[in-house]
This record gives C-alpha cells, structure tokens and sequence, in this order.
C-alpha cells in the first residue's frame, strides 16, 4: 500500500461536512513473532542436539490502515476472524502501543501522548467490548461499575454520580432500583447495557464497539443496537462500530470498511457497499449471508479457505490466494471460465486435495472440455505429472511460476478512489486501478 495523502477518506465531495474527529493515518500494529503465539519455530539440530529457531518477522496484524470517522457517524468495520479488526480496536483507543502512523482524534496525535495527558484526553475515547461478562467485576455492583470511571476521572461528588449512575440506568433500559445487584444477577444483553452505561458515564465523544452484540440472541441484539442508536442521538456520539456479522454491519452503519489480513480493502456508504460491493472479498463476504430464497442464491461464489497467518502474509494483494477474480498474467490469453478453471486446479494443487495416484483422473475432471492448448496446456500436465509422482511442491512452482507469480495481483495494491469524483468509494484491487487496463 501506498503512503496514505490527506485525501485519503476526506468527505471532500461535500463542502458542508465536518472535519473527521478521528483520523487515522498508516496506523500499523506489528508483534514481535518471536514472543508471541505467533512465534514461528523450528528445530535444528546443529552440533547434534536440537535447539529452537525463533523467526523474527514481525506478525502484521494491523498493516497500514487509513480512514477518517466524521463527529455522529458509525462508521462499521467488518471482516472475517483474524483479519485484525480487534487489534485496530485496542490500537486506536491506545490500549495497545501502535507501531507506526499517527491517530489524529479531535486535532491532537494520540501517539505524541503520554502519561497524564494521555489519560485525560482518553476519557472522551471509551471502549465497549464483546463479553459483558468479563469486562465487569464481579465483586461491583453495577452502580459502582458504572459509577467508577467517574471517580477514577476524579468527576462530580458521591451524590452526584450516584444520582448519575441511576440516569444513565434509564438510560439503557434498566432501573435505578437495580444499582446495588451484582453482575452475575443480570442476563448477558442486560450487562451489556451495564457496558454501555460505564462507557457514556465519562462524556465521551468517541465510542469503539468491539463486537459488542456478538454473543447476544438474535432478539437481545436487536434492543442492544437500537438503544446505541438512541444513545448516539442523544448524546451526538461518533461510533466505530466492529463486528464479523455483515447484518449488523448494515443495520447499525452509515459507512462501512471492510478489513482483510491487517488492511482496508474497500470503504464506502454502507448501501453502496451492501447493494454494489467492488472488492472480490467484500463480494465473497456478501455472497456467504444466508437467504432463504435458494434461486437467488445461485451463481454466488462463497469465499472458500482461511485467513492467512498475518506472520506470513501473501505478497501483493494480501486476498490473491482466495481470490476469484485473480487477474491472470499479460502472457495468458483465455476465455474468462477456462481461466477460472486454471485458477482453480492451482489452488486445488496447492491444497493437495487428490491423491497422487488420481492426478490424471484430478486434471481431466478439472477440465471437462479438455485441456488448455498450448504452453497453458503443457503447464497443467507438467504439474500433473509432479503431483502424480508425489512432488507436490515441484507441481505447484510449476504452475505459480506460470500463472500467479507474473500476474499485477502480486504487486502492491494501492485503495483507489473509483472514477466518479463525487464518490467516496475506496477500493485496494488491481481491478479498480484507473492506470490498469483490467478495470471490470
Ligand atoms: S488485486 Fe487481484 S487478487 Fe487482489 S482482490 Fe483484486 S483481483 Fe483479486
């Protein structure tokens, strides 16, 4: 990715609006892999004994993300498990100590803050998490939960937080009468609005909501959200709102970023992302929402394979190796289905999902019509016969060095602005390049 520009997110295309209140800027988040469970280890045996080999490359779990949040917005972040959406989280709210970029929040850097300064500016930044459980001591009552933030930040007399604790119970749908009941007395959507209640007890003017629903029933999550609704409204709150649940994402969101493997890969308003979705991983996300109507489900392609390890993450576009609408190389000219059949037996190559002994039979089935003519065509018998004889890393050189390594999906992706100026789509894919010639 690119160095991000102030252009990056800005609203430009409406001279009335806001300036962000919270602005990121290449934030990154790297773990020491060597220290972490992410610590890719090794033996050796040097010297007749094994000792351990602890890989020092840095696990990106947030790697370059940039994107502005405007005063009373919710602006929705999703993406699978594991994409770094959570560490995002902690890193903006400065729980975790950023390893580069800057988080611009109401004009001022919060990485040049420290100590007391850091503190007092964070009371405006509070936090929601997913477990309501753990995030609240049981030994408390909830009014002295919800009360504490208050005294730590040194705010209001006893009298006056308590007679605060009972409004901000109203607030979120319990009663006053409730304040000296413990945790363990309430059910998970009421100690979530216990969550809610803590967090707006400070005045904040920034909430991060980490899967704050997730866990819920279905029911129970529905009254959690629109009590934050009217919260927001309420009290002019600005939202970033996590979940991995696209549904929620699109009820709760007036802007939606989609993260995969520590980046963003597309932004935009959440209808235009729902209802015209650019990134081959927003689609994928999309495409995997159950519906019950099974004709239009058809012709969907669910995302199939995992998240990488962001201790190892692909070159290029991190999403290539997933991706369906992998962009072949210059060299390859083939029908848009024949390509995706080449796409297809590589990954099946690489997943060794046949037995040696059925690679023919493996090849045959992978192209019903026939087999490519040409170098295309020699390449896939050449893999063929290398996972045929068991040398399944020879077969897959063979066909990467045809047709994944020389392809621009394994060159840096920028986030591209699409072609209308007055559009605030961001889109990191080669296929939305305005310098590409393989715009769709
Ligand atoms: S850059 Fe290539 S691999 Fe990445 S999402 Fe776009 S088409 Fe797919």
């Amino acid at each position: 990715m690119t160095a991000p520009t102030d252009e990056f997110d800005t609203k430009a295309a409406d001279p009335d609006a806001e300036p962000p209140l919270v602005r990121l800027r290449d934030v990154r988040k790297y773990f020491d892999s060597s220290q972490g469970l992410f610590g890719s280890v090794s033996l050796s045996f040097e010297g007749g004994r094994p000792s351990l080999d602890l890989s020092s490359d840095p696990v990106r779990a947030v790697d370059g993300v940039s994107f502005d949040v405007f005063p009373g917005e919710t602006l929705g972040l999703v993406g699978e498990s594991g994409c770094g959406k959570s560490t995002l989280a902690k890193t903006v709210v400065r729980l975790l100590e950023p390893s580069g970029g800057s988080i611009i929040f109401d004009g001022t850097d919060l990485t040049d803050l420290s100590g007391e300064s850091l503190r007092r500016k964070r009371r405006d930044i509070q936090m929601v998490f997913q477990d309501p459980q753990s995030s609240l001591d049981p030994r408390m009552t909830i009014g002295e939960i919800v009360a504490e933030p208050m005294r730590v930040n040194g705010m209001y007399d006893a009298e006056t937080r308590r007679e605060r604790v009972e409004e901000l119970l109203g607030k979120v749908g319990l009663d006053a009468s409730q304040y000296n009941r413990y945790p363990h007395e309430f059910s998970g959507g009421q100690r979530q609005r216990v969550n809610l209640a803590r967090a707006l007890s400070v005045d904040p003017k920034f909430v991060v909501c980490d899967e704050p629903v997730s866990g819920l029933d279905v029911s129970v999550q529905a009254k959690v959200l629109s009590i934050m609704e009217d919260l927001q409204a309420e009290f002019g709150l600005t939202y970033l709102f996590i979940s991995h649940d696209l549904s929620v994402i699109r009820y709760i969101s007036d802007r939606v970023a989609v993260m995969y493997l520590g980046r963003i890969v597309e932004l935009g308003d959440t209808e235009q992302v729902f209802t015209d979705p650019k990134h081959p991983y927003t689609r994928g996300l999309i495409d995997g929402i159950p519906i019950p109507d099974p004709d239009a489900a058809r012709g969907r392609r669910n995302l199939r394979g995992e998240v990488p390890s962001p201790a190892d993450p692909p070159k290029g576009c991190h999403f290539h190796p997933r991706c369906p609408a992998f962009i072949p190389p210059d060299d390859i000219d083939l029908d848009t289905e024949i390509w995706q059949d080449v796409l297809e037996y590589v990954r099946t190559i690489d997943r060794r999902e046949f037995a040696s002994d059925d690679a023919d039979a493996a090849l045959a089935a992978a192209f019903p019509e026939g087999v490519p003519a040409g170098h295309v065509g020699d390449r896939l018998v050449a893999a063929t016969d290398a996972a045929g004889a068991d040398e399944w890393e020879d077969a897959a050189a063979t066909l990467h060095e045809a047709f994944i390594e020389p392809s621009v999906c394994l060159q840096a992706v920028e986030t591209h602005r699409l072609s209308d100026p007055e559009d605030t789509r961001q889109v990191a894919c080669h296929r939305y390049d305005p310098q590409s010639e393989t715009d769709e």
